[in-house]
């Protein structure tokens, strides 16, 4: 056995030095968060291990002082006296940096925080003088004197406003952190308490070493902050250096990069080979874009952040964008294609919100394509507009629901075989106390993202079905009013029962009702399927709608139950514009394939007229009359009937 000189036990403080030396390895040998909390725990594991090596040593030292010189004597005791101060600061000061203290209390507040401990420390280096905090008398040795306790009132103190910062900013720290916080210190207190009662046993580095694992096990390991497909950091790790940038005024831009194939990368080389891929692309940022941290946010999302404005460098900076995102992106050995679309986003239009900034930030994916197509690469402020506006549309379509305020209104169709209405569409309309007409357009998109459509769905078919109840328009010659169905209603199984009974419930036939389905998402192909035969069974028709805006599988489309196409306005339009003359051609395959055709957009006389003679069969336009209130509707037919 080691034969130590004094007679302290120090079986905790040596097994506290290696833990701290490989925690120490560990987190240096990792790439760590460039914010401040880091350096600050970098500062409490350093203190920690001059506290623990200086007091093993001045204990030992001490028994036999006279063997040294006297100022060594001095310099190994002050060592041990800083680094306890310098770590029971570093402690708070990581504390205050996690919980944002110093930013919700002012910018001097960090300076204040300095003050006890450097006015202990100014204690220990004045003491061979002043013999403030410890001495060496000749006939007893080192021996604590009159300020000794400064020591544990300035541990006592931080340990104390650590716990104030944390109830403080409660509200408005993560649970995680709190329990963090309130752990480590409490590890701390039971240390102090210990060592009273175990005079003779060094346990404070012990506890101090415990309380450094809870950190790290809670909020300091780099691995938490680290993709682990991609290597690269992750949102975690964006939120922490964003925020952080934002509070302390940094300039800095990112640049988002989304892979577009993502989906169909993933459908055709699996997931293996693409995670591989996204791994190298990762790789590939980080050398072509120096300088910049890159971050990893799933789905192929990619995003750059450097501490640079972007104003300054606007040039350099899309120029080099477009430079290495314009190709697609090739990994070498896996032939692995992945396309990218970009985006910047300067500081200045990145929200302060975390929860704001994911929004826009997930905006800017998935609109990257589009914008880039349009020519712009760069995020501004009226995209954070949009989603707000977005958002409101959202309450508002939320309360109309509640409120059941949404308003169908009904838009003729004319069949040019008859020459007179026989049906009508039925449109949802929505005015907002606040925010006025909303268009079906815009509240339809947010509905589909919400869930809500399911809702609107819902009250839009009953509140037809109660003006096919009250009103009976079949007897003015209407023989079925269109439905808009979006294909999202289709993923809910329930669809045709809840519609057959609202329409059982107002006694109205399935028959009278023709739902309308867009081309351009019939992507949940099966889905809708499903849903359009059982609804089908149950009496109602189907109509494809706006054919001509998306891209359609001619030979699936076919076997929907489909018996009517509406010919979108925009391939109307292009054919009396001249841009193009595919209008007869569509109508001519239609006729062979037995179906009957609408054209939507029919706003002149001379459309009216020629469309008819193209063999359409019917119409639907503000020739005849905009999408109007249920009591105009039924005016309009009457007034129809009478000039018949
Ligand atoms: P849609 O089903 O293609 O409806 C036709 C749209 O064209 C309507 O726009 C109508 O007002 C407009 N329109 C009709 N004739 C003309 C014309 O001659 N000239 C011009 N420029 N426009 C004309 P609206 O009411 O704004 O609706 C837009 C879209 O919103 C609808 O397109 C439909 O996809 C969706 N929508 C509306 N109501 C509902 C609903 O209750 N449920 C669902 N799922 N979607 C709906
Ligand atoms: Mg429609
Ligand atoms: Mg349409």
């Amino acid at each position: 056995m080691f034969h130590w000189l004094s007679s302290y036990n120090y079986d905790f403080a040596l097994a506290a030095i290696p833990i701290q030396l490989i925690l120490l390895a560990f987190y240096c040998s990792r790439r760590n968060l460039p914010v401040r909390s880091s350096h600050s725990f970098l500062w409490v594991m350093l203190f920690n291990l001059t506290m623990t090596a200086s007091d093993l040593i001045s204990c030992e030292m001490n028994e036999i002082w006279t063997q040294y010189p006297l100022w060594l004597m001095y310099v190994v005791n002050q060592a041990y006296f800083l680094s306890f101060i310098g770590r029971g600061w570093a402690l708070f000061d990581y504390t205050a940096e996690e919980c944002c203290s110093y930013d919700a209390m002012g910018r001097s507040s960090r300076l204040l925080s300095w003050i006890p401990a450097i006015g202990v420390s100014l204690l220990i280096l004045s003491t061979p003088w002043t013999a403030a905090i410890f001495h060496f008398a000749p006939d007893r040795g080192y021996y604590n004197c009159e300020f000794y306790r400064s020591i544990y009132f300035s541990t006592y103190f931080y340990i104390a406003v650590s716990l104030l910062s944390v109830v403080v900013r409660w509200r408005r720290i993560p649970l995680r952190l709190k329990a963090s916080v309130l752990g480590y210190n409490g590890v701390l207190i039971a240390g102090i308490l210990l060592r009273k009662l175990f005079i003779n046993t060094l346990v404070t580095s012990y506890f101090s070493i415990l309380a450094i694992l809870v950190i790290y096990l809670s909020a300091q390991n780099p691995d938490l902050y680290r993709d682990k497909r991609t290597l690269l950091f992750n949102q975690d790790a964006f939120d922490k250096i964003g925020a952080e940038f934002l509070r302390r005024g940094h300039t800095f831009h990112c640049i988002l990069a989304t892979v577009l194939n993502y989906e169909s990368a993933k459908a055709l080389y699996g997931h293996r080979q693409l995670d591989r891929s996204l791994q190298k692309l990762g790789r590939w940022m980080v050398t072509r874009f120096p300088g910049y941290y890159v971050f990893y946010f799933g789905n192929g999302n990619y995003l750059m952040l450097r501490q640079v404005s972007f104003q300054e460098h606007q040039e350099e900076i899309l120029q080099s964008m477009r430079e290495h995102f314009e190709q697609s992106w090739t990994s070498e050995d896996t032939d692995v294609v992945l396309s990218m679309a970009v985006m910047v986003l300067p500081c200045q239009a990145l929200p302060r919100e975390v929860a704001r900034a994911h929004d826009l930030i997930g905006y800017a994916f998935s609109q990257a394509y589009v914008e880039n197509k349009r020519g712009n690469m760069v995020i501004t402020e009226e995209m954070e507009a949009q989603i707000q506006r977005q958002e409101a549309v959202e309450a508002a379509l939320g309360r109309a629901l509640d409120e059941r305020r949404v308003e169908a209104y009904f838009q003729p169709i004319y069949s040019t075989a008859e020459e007179r209405i026989v049906g009508a569409e039925a449109l949802a309309r929505l005015w907002d106390p606040k925010l006025g007409f909303i268009s079906p357009v815009e509240f339809i998109r947010v509905a589909e993202r919400t869930g809500d459509i399911m809702e609107l769905g819902r009250q839009i078919f009953e509140k037809v079905c109660i003006f096919l109840e009250q009103e009976h328009p079949e007897e003015l010659g209407i023989q079925c009013i269109n439905v808009n169905l979006s294909p999202a209603q289709c993923l809910n199984d329930q669809l045709s029962s809840e519609l057959s009974a609202i329409a059982h419930a107002h006694n109205v036939p399935m028959s009278m009702i023709d739902f309308e389905i867009t081309e351009t998402s019939i992507e949940d192909f099966l889905l809708i399927q499903k849903q359009m035969l059982r609804l089908q069974k149950r009496g109602a028709e189907f109509s494809l709608d706006d054919f001509g805006m998306g891209t359609s599988n001619l030979t699936r489309l076919m076997s929907l139950p489909i018996h009517v196409v509406k010919l979108d306005m925009n391939v109307v339009n292009a054919y009396f514009n001249g841009e193009s003359g595919i209008l007869p051609d569509l109508v001519r395959m239609f006729q062979n394939a037995n179906m009957k055709i609408v054209v939507e957009g029919v706003e002149t006389e001379q459309m009216k007229v020629e469309l008819a003679d193209m063999g359409c069969d019917y119409e639907q336009g503000y020739y005849f009359s905009r999408p109007v209130p249920p009591t105009e509707f039924l005016n309009y037919l009457h007034a129809q009937r009478q000039m018949a």
